[in-house]
């Protein structure tokens, strides 16, 4: 049995106890919260004491682990058609380094205070390091082609690098890659998979304006782009209010979607998402949106809406780091009127719920296992550009 105690202890789900004391078990059980000075710790000198705050452990909502061996090979603030163009010409550069760098990702994130990641996975590639790692995962299997006749094809091996994944004992299921890339037939067959193997379902969602445009007027750069790829528009007949529009109506019922980005969707739009369905978590990857696109998302309006928010990284492709809590950071340095305790609900809770991992893991509760952060060097519970994560356990 160990006794922590530091400055504040936020549970998460509920109230932050200045001086708290949290009792854990040597496996890292959460046993139980105290008030500060409880007459239920056998001896004051069991306590461990941090100087700092006590939370626990990140969830990392977005990632995309085969991809950290393109850490700086992708230019920045280029656009997101250039993005996806520069991903698909670059992808094999230092490829004989690929799997030395998702291991090495990995353990970045787990020292990072990263405990649970929804990981897109266009392959294989990373098995071998979830099946090892002590980071819980859930691959997204993400299919795409916006062209219907290939939809079987893409399927297929969607189907088949999934099963490879399960037979390993790792949570897989098969996902659209975002509006812009999937055909109705496409979101059919991935409609049907979800009844076979049913689980939270991720898409990229309005991350760049090109997006609306093809749905809306059938044009602009993200249409260019496919037309480089050898897409064919010419049967394409826009009429939709955007791209999310077009796509909503085709993702599964009854399952938790997480929609990625959204720096493009606007307030309307979302509180209209979020009155017909109350399964949509809004995921925020803000350093990838200023790598990218070199904008963000309008948080605040966000939580006007009551929007359910969780945090993701993305991939080592956009960003320089995978640390949910450099995201926290660029979040309250551009909307410092963000009260922590919100900010670290969307990191851990949030995440834990769009994931179904609530059960273990997101907060303090008795009987999780969340993993316990110390978030140190903070200036008056806020977010300063010195704050640093320390994994107790
Ligand atoms: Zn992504």
């Amino acid at each position: 049995m160990r006794f922590l105690s530091a400055n504040y202890i936020f549970p998460i789900s509920s109230a932050p106890i200045p001086n708290g004391i949290l009792v854990i078990s040597d496996d890292g059980t959460v046993q139980d919260l105290l008030p500060a000075e409880s007459s239920l710790v056998p001896n004051k000198s069991l306590i461990e004491r941090f100087d700092g705050i006590i939370c626990p452990g990140f969830i990392n909502a977005h990632c995309h682990l085969e991809l950290s061996h393109m850490k700086g090979v992708v230019s920045e603030e280029t656009g997101l058609p250039n993005f996806v163009m520069e991903i698909v010409s670059k992808r094999n550069e230092n490829a004989d380094q690929k799997h030395q760098r998702i291991r090495a990702a990995d353990e970045e994130m787990w020292d990072n205070g990263i405990q649970a990641v929804g990981d897109i996975c266009n392959t294989a590639d990373t098995i071998e390091t979830k099946v090892r790692s002590k980071i819980k995962y859930h691959s997204f299997v993400e299919v795409f082609s916006f062209d219907s006749s290939k939809a079987d094809v893409v399927l297929k091996e969607g189907v088949r690098v999934a099963e490879l994944y399960r037979i390993n004992e790792l949570s897989a299921t098969i996902v659209p890659h975002a509006p812009y890339s999937v055909s109705e037939v496409l979101f059919r067959g991935i409609e049907e998979q979800q009844s076979r193997f049913p689980g939270t379902i991720s898409m990229h969602n309005q991350e760049t304006e090109s997006e609306d445009e093809m749905f809306v007027s059938g044009s602009g750069d993200l249409v260019e782009l496919f037309k480089k790829f050898g897409e064919d528009f010419s049967n394409f007949q826009p009429n939709f209010s955007s791209s999310l529009d077009y796509a909503f109506g085709y993702l599964p019922q009854n399952q938790n979607i997480i929609l990625v980005h959204n720096t493009q969707t606007s307030q309307q739009e979302q509180a209209g998402i979020d009155s017909k369905r109350s399964d949509v978590y809004w995921c925020t990857c803000p350093h990838a949106n200023k790598y990218i696109e070199n904008q963000l998302p309008n948080i605040p309006t966000w939580i006007e809406n009551k929007s359910k928010i969780c945090v993701g990284t993305d991939s080592l492709a956009s960003n320089h780091g995978l640390s949910i809590l450099e995201e926290l950071k660029l979040i309250q340095e551009n909307y410092p009127q963000i009260e922590l305790p919100q900010l670290l609900e969307f990191a851990t809770l949030n995440g834990a719920k769009a994931l179904k991992l609530e059960k273990v893991m997101g907060s303090l509760e008795k009987g999780k296992k969340p993993g316990i952060l110390l978030l140190q060097n903070l200036k008056e519970l806020k977010l300063n550009l010195n704050a640093s994560v320390l994994r107790i356990v």
